[in-house]
């Protein structure tokens, strides 16, 4: 090769890698100080309420775009669901791959409230501005090492403390369902004292009432479900064969779920029936995970005993159980990753081949029941 041809190559080479470089820390000093302009906007309570996804506040959308608290421990901002996921930081000569990165937070649950956003690190409440910068300590929840579980939700975080480790572990002492509002020097409060927390699934809130997911003692059942009015203070149980977390959801006036291989339930809070909507019969039992959002049902069925992330297959119902479309998700690489389901926003739906990471696909939802639905990659645009 001529000197001169290597020389330009090396060039070339260099000039590349300059750009993208470059590429890179522009994209990440991008100033998010104003929400995004959008025909999609929607009240500001949808942003602050608890959302079923993938897993607890781990993705947000809010109105300044979406985020994503990665099992790598950093925080992702895309402008919108469908656009690059970049790491949230605009620190000067940061190189985004430490823990002194402003989007480093560990894995943390996450939440949004009035231009901000929360996270909780072991037993205190944090904040941060909508572009990662300003990362501050607001107040310690409780004494103590143990752990919680819970959620951000209107301007309270809601959480129950897990001496035993995890909800529902063996060794968890304290029976109380806490909350404590995000914004201000109060101290946190109990919301509801029962025994049912120590072997709870989850939690839902609904106005003012509060759904408790307990595991069932009766191993033929799923869980059991209760109600409690945070007015008259009623606890009632509804149910003794309801489904687990990430298949259930419940509205103002029902509950809705998948009992796996049975079908779709409808639970109605005023007259305290529960009917099997829809029966449906997959190939293989395996597991399902079910989400309701407004325009449509996804149904995640792991067709593999035990169940892995390798084959997964996305059902689409409208809200009257008409299955619309279905499809492989066949991104995840390995036995050993997880990815997937991640959530609705918007004209998307996003997914992840890989959780420890930055959302990578999405579903273009005009594209459901045309015959050409499919993953499609998220770039750069
Ligand atoms: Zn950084």
């Amino acid at each position: 090769m001529p000197k001169n041809m290597h020389s330009l190559i090396i060039l070339i080479l260099i000039a590349g890698c300059l750009a993208s470089c470059l590429m890179l820390v522009s994209c990440n000093k991008k100033t998010i100080q104003e929400p995004a302009a959008s025909s999609d906007s929607k009240p500001e309570s949808y942003y602050t309420s608890y959302k079923q996804g993938f897993s607890a506040a781990r993705f947000l959308e809010t109105p300044y775009g979406t985020y994503f608290s990665s099992r790598d421990g950093y925080l992702y901002y895309s402008e919108k669901g469908n656009t690059k996921f970049i790491k949230l930081c605009n620190k000067p000569d940061c190189n985004h791959n430490s823990i002194d990165c402003n989007a480093y937070i560990k894995w943390y649950k996450i939440g949004y409230y009035d231009k901000k956003i929360y996270y909780i690190t072991g037993n205190t409440l944090n904040c941060m501005d909508m572009d990662g910068s300003n990362h501050r300590n607001i107040k310690a929840l409780y004494e103590g090492y143990d752990n919680n579980f819970g959620y951000f939700h209107n301007g309270y975080y809601y959480y129950v403390i897990t001496k035993g480790g995890s909800i529902g572990a063996f060794g968890n002492e304290d029976n109380n369902l806490y909350r404590v509002k995000v914004d201000d020097d109060s101290t946190p409060e109990i919301v509801l004292t029962n025994d049912a927390i120590l072997r709870l699934y989850m939690f839902t809130i609904v106005g003012d009432n509060i759904y408790i997911i307990e595991f069932n003692t009766d191993a033929t059942k799923v869980a059991s479900l209760y109600s409690f009015s945070t007015i008259s203070k009623n606890w009632t149980m509804l149910t003794d064969n309801w489904a687990g977390a990430g298949a259930y959801y419940i509205d103002d006036n029902k509950g809705y779920c998948y009992m796996r291989n049975i079908g779709f339930y409808e639970y109605d809070l005023t007259t305290n029936e529960m009917n099997l909507v829809k029966p449906t019969e997959l190939d293989d039992i395996g597991t399902c995970s079910a989400f309701y959002y407004p325009d449509y049902i996804y149904l995640i069925h792991y067709s593999s005993d035990p169940p892995s992330y390798l084959n997964q297959i996305l059902y689409i119902y409208d809200r009257d159980y008409n299955l619309i479309d279905s499809i492989k998700f066949d991104k995840v690489y390995g036995k050993s990753t997880s990815g997937g389901f991640i959530g609705d926003v918007d004209k998307y739906v996003i997914f992840s081949s890989n959780y420890n990471e930055q959302p990578d696909y999405y579903i273009d939802k005009s594209e459901i029941g045309t015959g050409n639905l499919m993953f499609h990659k998220i770039e750069d645009w």
